[in-house]
């Protein structure tokens, strides 16, 4: 059976190629899908600045391994093509999940960073928690060895709770943990992306990417909606 996969920079194209001289249909790709998909035949869509592979300009050829294709101003290599080729090629197979796997891996990127990130704040919680805790039982016991021994120092044991609060305010955030984050983070951003075309995401959360459903920039659909 044979699948036509179409390239342009229309976003209904299965491989959108972000390039304003690119056609919104520049080629298709066809492959036999029973077969060998490596056997991909390029069809060039009377685009206005062509298809070419290795350089010269074609209408209808077949491609492989080591050929460079160029859509306009765009080259790409056969491999990545394939790549494309495969993800496509699978779409019949795995249409029944919800997620798309490149939507899957820019979930896991994120629900990773915010489990490190929260496991971060936590740890770091903990800390002034526990300085804060031993700090105001070192006063109230100053405070009860004042009062059994001389009488006095009532009210610094009831004061104890008050140098908690105030050393709550007082203790900074573990400057280590602090870089931490900010490293973590640093790095997150860099991979919050879209696998498929690059887009970063800055700091949109999943669920809002999910409540889209597919990726702004190159269109690719996230989530099917009837699983
Ligand atoms: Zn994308």
């Amino acid at each position: 059976m044979e699948k036509v996969i179409t390239v342009g920079r229309d976003n209904s194209n299965e491989i959108v190629i972000m390039s304003d001289f690119v056609s919104l249909k520049h080629a298709e790709l066809i492959i036999n899908i029973n077969g060998n998909i490596d056997e991909i035949t390029i069809n060039d869509l009377n685009s206005k600045n062509g298809t070419y592979k290795n350089g010269m300009r074609i209408q209808t050829t077949t491609i492989n391994s080591g050929d460079r294709i160029r859509f306009a101003d765009q080259e790409v290599e056969y491999q990545w093509l394939l790549n494309e080729v495969r993800l496509f090629k699978d779409i019949g197979e795995v249409s029944k999940q919800r997620y798309s796997d490149n939507f899957l891996k820019i979930k896991k990127t994120y629900e990773e960073f915010v489990e490190d990130i929260n496991k971060l704040k936590e740890a770091d919680n903990k800390r002034r928690i526990l300085i804060q805790f031993t700090l105001s039982m070192i006063v109230a016991l100053i405070g009860l060895i004042l009062w059994i021994q001389f009488n006095v120092g009532m009210i610094v044991m009831l004061l104890s709770p008050m140098v908690g609060l105030l050393m709550g305010i007082v203790i900074k955030p573990n400057p280590k943990i602090q870089q931490d984050i900010k490293d973590r983070t640093k790095i997150f951003l860099e991979n919050y992306k879209c696998q498929k075309c690059g887009r970063k995401f800055g700091t949109t959360s999943i669920q809002l990417l999910e409540a889209q459903g597919k990726c702004p920039a190159c269109g690719e659909i996230w989530v099917n909606e009837n699983i």
